[in-house]
C-alpha cells in the first residue's frame, strides 16, 4: 500500500542562493503532502570539492578553493539567525580543510567520497534552517542513518532492503509526527560506517530510493527547467516541454544523456510504480512533465518524443581474422568488458570485426577513464587482434515508442543527416530508441537538424 507522502528533490541551482531556497520554501508551503525533501549541494560546490579531493598538488592551493566554496555559502549562512549553526558550519569547513590536506598525500576513493559529501551535508543544514525561518515545520535528517550502500566508493550501490528497514525505523515515526524532513541527496553509508556517494547527479536517485522505501505516492524533481523537453533547451531553445512520458521513454532519455534526470532515477519508480514529476523551482506555475506507468507506450501509436545527447563517447573496434566462421569471440570480448565493469551501449558486428561504444568517463562521482591499460592488455591477450579506439564522439538518441514500426523514420533521419558523417547507426534493438554516433563537434548541429526535420511544428504532423 502507498503512503500519502510525496518526496521532493531540489537540485543545485534550486538551492544556489538565499532567494532560490526561499522559492523552494514557497513550493513546500503550497504542497502539504511533501514530507521528505532531498537537496543537492549549492550549484558549483561539488565541482570545487572534486578539485579539492583530486587536483590539489600542494597544501597552498587548498585555501583558494575553500575560499570559493565560502563565497557561495557565506551569504546563505549570514541570512540564518542561529549562532549554533554558524559555528557548526565553521567547524565543518575546518574539517574539510583538514581532509583536503590529507588528500594531497593520500588519494583514495574513500577519502574522496568523504570530501565530496560536505556539499550536501552543509546544504541540507542550511535549507532546513531557512525553511524553519519560513515557518515550515522542518527538521534536518541525516540521510546516512537510512541510505545504506555497498562499499563501492564513488559509485555505491544502494542496499534496498536495508534502506527500507532503516526508513521504517527512523524516518516514518517523524513523518507521522508531521515533520518535514530535509536530508542530503547523493551520499550514503556503507556497512562499516564509511561515507559513500552514488555518482555525479545522484541526488535524483536518492530521492527515488527514499520514495520507494517509504512507498511514497510520488517524487517531485524540482530543477531549473519546467519539465523534460523534446531536447535540452540549452541546445535547442525552441524545444517544447513534454506533458507526460511513460517510464520506459523517460528511462531511455535519462540513459542516453538527458541530464535533467540521473539515469538510475526511474528504476525505483518503475519497480514500485511511483509517479515522477519534473518541474521548475523558479516557475512552478508553468507545470512540468509527469512520468507514469500509464503512458503505456505499447498501446499508443508510434511516436517520436525527444532527442538526447550522450557526450564523451569512445568507439572501440576489434578486428580479428580468427573471428571468420568462428564461435565464441564475442563471448570472450564481453566477459573481459564485464570483468572491468564496463557496460557497452551500442554494438555492431561484421564477419571479422566488432565495433562498440563506451563512455569515456564513467558516471562515478569522480570521473575516471574507463579505457585502462589493464583492459586493453586483457583484450589483446585474446590473441591475433587489432584494436583501434576513436575519441571525441557523441551518441545522439531519438527516443519514442514503437519506433521500429514507424514507416519512413530512418529516411527522415538520414535526410536530416545529409551534411554529417554518421560513424555508427543502431535501430531496432528496442522500439524506444534510434541511436547514431557522430563527432562531438557535430553533435549540436546534428541535434538541431534532427529537431527541424522531425519535431518542429511544420513537420510534426508528418512524423506522427
Ligand atoms: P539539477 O541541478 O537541478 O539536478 P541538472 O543540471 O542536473 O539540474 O539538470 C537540469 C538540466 O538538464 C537543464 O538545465 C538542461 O540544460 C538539461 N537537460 C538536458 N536534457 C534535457 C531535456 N530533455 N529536458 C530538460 N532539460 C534537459
Ligand atoms: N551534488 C552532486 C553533483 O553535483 C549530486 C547532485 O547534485 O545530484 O553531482
Ligand atoms: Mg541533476
Amino acid at each position: 500500500m502507498q503512503n500519502p507522502f510525496v518526496v521532493a528533490k531540489f537540485g543545485g541551482t534550486s538551492v544556489a542562493n538565499l532567494n532560490a531556497i526561499c522559492q523552494c520554501a514557497e513550493i513546500i508551503k503550497s504542497s502539504p503532502s511533501v514530507r521528505v525533501v532531498v537537496v543537492s549541494a549549492q550549484s558549483g560546490v561539488t565541482n570545487l570539492l572534486v578539485k579539492l579531493a583530486h587536483h590539489v598538488k600542494s597544501v597552498h592551493e587548498i585555501s583558494g578553493i575553500v575560499d570559493d566554496i565560502k563565497n557561495i555559502l557565506t551569504p546563505i549562512v549570514e541570512a540564518i539567525d542561529c549562532t549554533y549553526l554558524h559555528s557548526d558550519i565553521k567547524q565543518r569547513i575546518d574539517d574539510l580543510v583538514f581532509l583536503a590536506q590529507m588528500s594531497v598525500r593520500l588519494n583514495t576513493k574513500e577519502l574522496s567520497d568523504e570530501i565530496l559529501s560536505f556539499g550536501e551535508r552543509i546544504s541540507a543544514q542550511l535549507v532546513a534552517a531557512i525553511f524553519r525561518q519560513n515557518k515550515i515545520n522542518a527538521q534536518y535528517f541525516n540521510v546516512q542513518t537510512v541510505m545504506k550502500t555497498n562499499s563501492n566508493f564513488s559509485q555505491a550501490k544502494p542496499n534496498l532492503d536495508e534502506i527500507k528497514a532503516q526508513v521504517t525505523t527512523h524516518m516514518l515515526p517523524l513523518l507521522l509526527a508531521d515533520q518535514v524532513l530535509i536530508c542530503e541527496g547523493f551520499i550514503g553509508m556503507d556497512a562499516k560506517g564509511k561515507t559513500t556517494t552514488l555518482g555525479r547527479g545522484g541526488s535524483d536517485y536518492s530521492a527515488a530510493l527514499l520514495a520507494q522505501a517509504l512507498q511514497a505516492k510520488s517524487v517531485k524533481i524540482w530543477t531549473d527547467v519546467a519539465g523534460i523537453y523534446e531536447a535540452d533547451p540549452r541546445i535547442i531553445p525552441q524545444a517544447r516541454a513534454i506533458e507526460s512520458l511513460s517510464f520506459n521513454e523517460a528511462a531511455e532519455l535519462a540513459t542516453f544523456g538527458a541530464k535533467v534526470l540521473h539515469p538510475a532515477t526511474l528504476w525505483p519508480a518503475i519497480s514500485s510504480n511511483i509517479d515522477v514529476f519534473v518541474g521548475s523551482t523558479f516557475s512552478p506555475k508553468m507545470g512540468g512533465t509527469w512520468i507514469t506507468a500509464k503512458g503505456n507506450s505499447l498501446k499508443e501509436p508510434p511516436q517520436i518524443r525527444a532527442i538526447a545527447e550522450r557526450k564523451n563517447q569512445l568507439l572501440m573496434t576489434l578486428k580479428s581474422f580468427d573471428m571468420f566462421h568462428a564461435q565464441g569471440f564475442l563471448a570472450k570480448v564481453f566477459s573481459i568488458l564485464a570483468k572491468h565493469n564496463i557496460s557497452v551501449d551500442l554494438v555492431t558486428t561484421s564477419e571479422v570485426s566488432i565495433a562498440l561504444t563506451l563512455d569515456h568517463i564513467g558516471s562515478q562521482s569522480v570521473g575516471e577513464s574507463l579505457l585502462t591499460e589493464a583492459l586493453l592488455d586483457e583484450l589483446q591477450s585474446i590473441g591475433n587482434l587489432e584494436i583501434s579506439v576513436e575519441h571525441n564522439l557523441s551518441l545522439i538518441a531519438v527516443v519514442g515508442n514503437r519506433l521500429h514500426q514507424h514507416k519512413g523514420i530512418s529516411a527522415k533521419l538520414f535526410a536530416a543527416l545529409e551534411s554529417y558523417n554518421v560513424r555508427l547507426f543502431s535501430h531496432g534493438a528496442s522500439g524506444h530508441n534510434i541511436c547514431l554516433l557522430v563527432a562531438a563537434e557535430d553533435a549540436k548541429g546534428v541535434m538541431m537538424d534532427i529537431y527541424t526535420h522531425l519535431f518542429s511544428e511544420s513537420t510534426k504532423e508528418r512524423v506522427r
